[in-house]
């Protein structure tokens, strides 16, 4: 017997589905064992990274929330749900992706003459349109405004918030010994207008780097395993929950 009820799907995406629920103002999201990478050319089913994301992600809005950040997130699932399915307040997902990096990586490396580990500061701030048909490209501002995905206070409020979110995510890993190079967050509008951290938060969306490791394809616990075939991607990723277990209390499970 749980607090909700499922009911019909709502939204499939890569790593997780969307149900409703019998409640209005309550939907769960379920997260999924598949993995993905550039532009979803690159699959693997990776057995326990959906539980490992949902429990990283949840233990992460937690620390969000007790910050002051609104997120959509309501608590674990019950029961059965305990692994992989999160609670979360339905939201009009704003189709921008904002990207916050403190370290260049990735894709920022191979658009702009900057060595990989180099030190970004102040932080960097993108945002790329969240559609695979388009492959996410970078949006400028101009380009925000003309398909008008955000109105010019709304995006004040992305960065903001983006910024905010750095701040105490930096600080969060650090706690357990990850540097945090980037991260990808999406937003979302709730029915009373309420911006909010949607998606997930996990090593799925984020670049972790181990502080106490020097070689530079050990140290990373993220998604970077999977895109670069380096192995171990589970085992890096429970690693970080790991970690977050140490200093971050239980996650609350709904109801
Ligand atoms: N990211 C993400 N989803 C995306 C694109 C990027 O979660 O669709 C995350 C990625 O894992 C990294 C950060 O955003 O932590 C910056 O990614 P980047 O722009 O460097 O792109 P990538 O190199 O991953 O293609």
């Amino acid at each position: 017997m749980t607090a909700y009820r499922l009911a019909n799907l709502l939204y499939e995406g890569k790593a997780k589905r969307v149900h409703a629920t019998d409640q209005p103002d309550l939907v769960a999201v379920e997260f999924k064992d598949d993995a993905t990478a550039f532009n979803a050319l690159k699959k693997a089913q990776l057995a326990g990274k959906g539980s490992l994301n949902c429990r990283i992600s949840a233990l992460v809005f937690e620390v969000l929330a007790q910050a002051g950040i609104p997120t959509h997130y309501r608590g674990l699932g019950q029961g059965d749900h305990a692994e992989c399915w999160m609670l979360a307040r339905p939201v009009r997902v704003i189709p921008v992706e904002v990207v916050v990096r403190n370290v260049a990586a990735g894709s920022l490396c191979k658009q702009l003459p900057l060595e990989p580990g180099t030190p970004l500061d102040p932080p960097l701030l993108d945002f790329y349109y969240k559609d695979d048909a388009y492959g996410d490209p970078l949006l400028t501002d101009a380009r925000l405004e003309r398909l008008g995905l955000v109105t010019a206070s709304q995006r004040q409020e992305l960065e903001v918030l983006a910024l905010r979110v750095n701040a105490v995510l930096r600080e969060l890993f650090h706690s357990v010994g990850l540097r945090l190079v980037d991260f990808k967050i999406e937003l979302g509008l709730t029915a009373d207008g309420q911006l909010v951290v949607a998606d997930e938060v996990s090593p799925d969306t984020c670049r972790l780097w181990d502080e106490a490791e020097a070689d530079v394809q050990a140290r990373i616990l993220d998604k970077d395993r999977f895109r670069q075939d380096l192995g171990g991607v589970v085992e890096a990723y429970g690693e970080v929950l790991k970690r977050l277990q140490g200093v971050c209390a239980q996650p609350q499970v709904y109801g």
